[in-house]
């Protein structure tokens, strides 16, 4: 059996990573809880720690009380020490979000306009949209990773192109086109695949399953031992268009019928409320009679491509997406329905679980792959 030979460059690295990742999960830590829990020598841990404090990422100004003798620095990870933007473009918005080295979001621009990259102004609002995030978290230039911009579509594996732009007729547009007034490192991603990727990283409980994302169009991404399956021409996870109503569907924006999307996008339901999904969640509170009958319809449809998910890929169903946020209340509801189903014995409310990120999942998560290159760059 031939072993593999680490260098020993790779051996220092590995240990830099192991440390700053240990007082990142710990918060506050001693130098001997580091040295005790690492098992490695205190010059390694006293180096690696002089050297990410050089780098302001962890912070030596706190102590940790103890009764016996000398109080101990406490190291602590500076969460805003390196930050991202995440831009995402949809149909009637543009959202920027700021996101630090812990996933939280911590500024938010929204505005809205009509998606259209042939126009200058256009492009131009959304250079400006991630100036204002930028100022808006304090952001400094050498503290930027990177822009993330997630389209409503599918994206190159580079981050570079557009290969599928369909709903709103952009295929082929590039990364330079698009971020033409964004002055800083940016990427595109997938919106399906940013929304998917904020919801499950740095989250363990999830290692095999499905993410859903409920939006103005329906897509998702598959989630294989803790990453994202794009598939081998990135359309893995496309569940808009699987077929749900086989006679008699309404026409999907591909040009087919009966897509998964024609029944379950966002639309469907605040069409009702012109457009505003929050006041359909409130009248549906209140009783509304018409409400109730499209959720009813609604929540039919969704709990089959639940049920389709779960016999796919036997682990957890997240559930995002705009109509994800709101499901909180009715996920007993879907749990049933979707139980219906199931020959086994397992039951939707052990794997079925409502998104984490309950605003701005997609353009967090565009912001969050240069966050997660960053980490496992130190
Ligand atoms: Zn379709």
């Amino acid at each position: 059996m031939s072993k593999e030979k680490i260098s020993p460059n790779e051996i220092k690295l590995k240990n830099r990573q192991l440390i700053y990742q240990y007082v990142r999960k710990n918060n506050s830590v001693s130098k001997q809880d580091i040295v005790v829990a690492l098992q490695l020598s205190l010059p390694t841990v006293t180096q690696n720690l002089d050297y990410l404090e050089k780098q302001k990422l962890i912070d030596t100004s706190c102590k940790i009380k103890n009764t016996g003798g000398r109080n101990a620095t406490a190291f602590t990870y500076i969460k805003n020490a390196k930050m991202a933007i995440g831009v995402y473009s949809t149909v009637n918005h543009i959202n920027a979000v700021a996101v630090d080295l812990s996933g939280m979001v911590t500024g938010v621009v929204k505005e809205k306009r009509r998606f259209n990259l042939d126009d200058d102004e256009y492009l131009k609002r959304i250079g400006e949209a991630v100036e204002e995030v930028k100022k808006q978290a304090n952001i400094l230039d050498e503290d930027l990773l990177g822009v993330g911009i997630a389209v409503p579509g599918l994206v190159s594996d580079d981050g570079e192109t557009v290969l599928y732009g369909m709903t709103l007729n952009f295929t082929g547009k590039t990364r330079e086109e698009i971020a033409k007034h964004i002055p800083y490192n940016s990427r595109l991603v997938h919106d399906s695949y940013a929304a998917g990727y904020a919801e499950i990283w740095n989250d363990h409980r999830v290692k095999n399953g499905f993410y859903i994302s409920l939006s103005n169009s329906v897509g998702g991404s598959v989630i294989i031992n803790q990453s994202i399956y794009e598939g081998d021409t990135q359309k893995g996870g496309e569940i808009g268009h699987m077929l749900v109503v086989p006679k008699g569907g309404k026409r999907c924006y591909c040009g087919r019928t009966g897509c998964f999307d024609t029944v379950c996008s966002a639309c469907m339901l605040d069409q009702y409320t012109d457009g505003n999904l929050e006041k359909f969640f409130v009248l549906l509170k209140e009783g509304d009679k018409t409400a109730a009958q499209l959720w009813d319809e609604y929540l039919d449809y969704l709990a089959i491509a639940v049920y389709n998910m779960r016999i796919l890929f036997d682990g957890v169903i997240i559930v995002g997406g705009y109509v994800g946020a709101y499901i909180g209340d009715y996920m007993e509801d879907l749990c049933d329905r979707v139980d219906q189903y199931n020959p086994f014995s397992d039951s939707a409310r052990d794997y079925l679980i409502q998104c984490r990120y309950k605003r701005e999942a997609t353009a967090a998560g565009a912001a969050i792959f240069f966050i997660d290159d960053f980490l496992n760059s130190i």
